[in-house]
């Protein structure tokens, strides 16, 4: 397989090789490429995958690829795959995730123009006069807030609440309040909230004080300050992938999840995840269909449209999107400068390779994807034990598999657990429960060294999500094992 630009023949004919070459006849399909290759009549304004379209041909293609992707996991099991008609009612409604960038805003655009949600009335449509019914009855669209931006959530929310949808606004701290699930129309109990200390090698995990005076954003800027830069986009991502499963299993009558996530992201997710460690439940991360907590199922209707589409969709159509992918929150001011912006961590790095090929060789993209598409799942999802952080299913030992291939410096006082915290109850170590990438994720960062934490313990606060996920009888396991160990 090769994907640079050898010439088939050499300039001369092949002539000057030493060797007499066959030449290769290749047919040279000649196209004027000033006029659209589908209707063949009007002037062409795009290329897309080495064929030249005009605008009207570009959107009706983009728009059955969408179709494409996003009718057949909407069907009942056994119907043609091929069949772009509509599906029926869906039983519940939909949860829109929507960042502001060119994919989502474009997926929202073009399930409104569809039609596929109605407004939430339960009126049926009029099948005797053309009309079409709807897929979802209604859709609630979620944004998490990283960093406040009044603009684009403006912008954001006239859109949203002009098509007649709910508009709700969560923020990547809301991890850290315990309100959240009330806020939400949940009733369950989050259970106590838990500390770890990245400062030994097994995580050993305290129970914070619930008198603990941080508000929900210390919190979380003390978690990514006492994290290498390039972990915190890992962790951002864990943050905005739970937020979103959270409040489509915790508000009521939500059925299915959409994800913008295009082609490009998905290529992104492929190098990035492999290089991270990821790849064991990777092929679970790239499904366009996949089930999440609470019997909700996870869609990602534009994963077979690249970022670069989804841009020019959104100028056709005058729709304001924001692209830019800014992993840099932490420390307040600090983060911005060298490397801040996340070109030192994997995802940051990844993105901008993938962009820099995808000018030279465009089918990058689908190449990497046909290969993610290839993968397969090992184990069997729902029988696993998930990882507390990413809520993947966690491949067995995690730990062992570190401890062959890695390099670490293990000095004395770093190894060495303090003799307070053994058989008092709160030696219980993360690092047993962790997949291999959030055990990667949670190393310390070497600057937070000589900075004292705020908690003062040394121990930073874990999201509520890991407490429960840990609290829910995994402690008792634990502490089990090492009552066994120590007889
Ligand atoms: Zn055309
Ligand atoms: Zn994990």
């Amino acid at each position: 397989m090769s994907c640079g630009n050898e010439p088939d023949v050499a300039p001369d004919g092949g002539q000057s090789g030493g060797e007499a070459l066959m030449p290769r006849r290749r047919q040279v399909r000649r196209v004027d490429r000033a006029i659209c290759q589908k209707c063949k009549t009007a002037k062409s304004k795009y290329i897309m995958h080495s064929a030249t379209f005009c605008p009207a041909c570009f959107e009706s293609t983009l728009n059955v690829r969408f179709l494409r992707t996003l009718f057949p996991a909407l069907r009942p099991p056994h119907s043609k795959v091929k069949d772009l008609s509509r599906p029926p009612l869906q039983k519940g409604n939909a949860l829109i995730g929507l960042s502001g960038g060119a994919g989502s805003v474009a997926m929202l655009d073009l399930l409104m123009r569809f039609g596929l949600i109605g407004r939430g009335t339960g009126a049926r449509a009029d099948l005797t006069k053309g009309e079409k019914e709807v897929v979802w009855d209604w859709a609630t669209v979620v944004h998490v807030r990283f960093e406040e931006d009044v603009e684009k959530e403006t912008e954001l929310q006239r859109v949203v609440e002009g098509w007649g949808l709910q508009w709700m606004l969560l923020k990547a701290e809301d991890v850290f309040d315990s309100g959240l699930r009330q806020r939400l129309g949940g009733t369950q109990d989050d259970g106590p909230e838990l500390g770890v200390d990245l400062h030994y090698h097994d995580l050993p995990l305290t129970e914070l004080s619930s008198s603990s005076s941080l508000t929900p954003r210390e919190k979380l800027l003390s978690l990514l300050t006492a994290l290498p830069p390039a972990s915190r986009p890992a962790m951002l991502q864990s943050i905005l992938d739970h937020l979103l499963t959270f409040t489509a299993a915790t508000l009521p009558n939500i059925s299915h999840l959409l994800l913008g996530e295009t082609a490009t992201r998905q290529a992104q997710r492929v190098i990035s995840g492999t290089a991270l460690g990821r790849g064991w439940a990777l092929p679970l991360d790239l499904a366009a269909k996949r089930s999440t907590s609470g019997d909700v199922v996870q869609l990602k209707p534009m994963r077979d449209i690249g970022s670069k589409e989804t841009a020019i969709l959104c100028r056709l159509r005058e729709l304001a999107s924001w692209n830019e992918r800014r992993w840099f929150l932490g420390p307040e001011g600090k983060e911005k400068g060298k490397g801040g912006s996340g070109t030192r961590s994997i995802e940051g790095l990844t993105e901008r390779f993938i962009a820099g090929l995808s000018v030279s060789h465009p089918s990058t993209v689908s190449t990497i994807n046909r290969t993610g598409d290839k993968l397969v799942f090992p184990g069997e999802t729902g029988s696993i034990a998930s990882c507390p952080l990413c809520e993947s299913p966690l491949e067995p030992s995690a730990l062992d598999w570190k401890s062959r291939t890695a390099l670490t410096s293990l000095s004395a006082s770093t190894v060495t657990v303090p003799k307070n915290r053994k058989g008092d109850g709160k030696g219980l170590g993360l690092a047993n429960m962790l997949c291999y990438a959030c055990l990667t994720t949670l190393s310390r960062s070497p600057i937070a060294k000589h900075s004292p934490s705020l908690l003062g313990q040394g121990s930073v606060p874990l999201p509520l999500w890991v407490s429960a996920h840990v609290g829910r009888g995994t402690i008792e396991q634990y502490l089990i094992g090492q009552d066994e160990d120590e007889e």
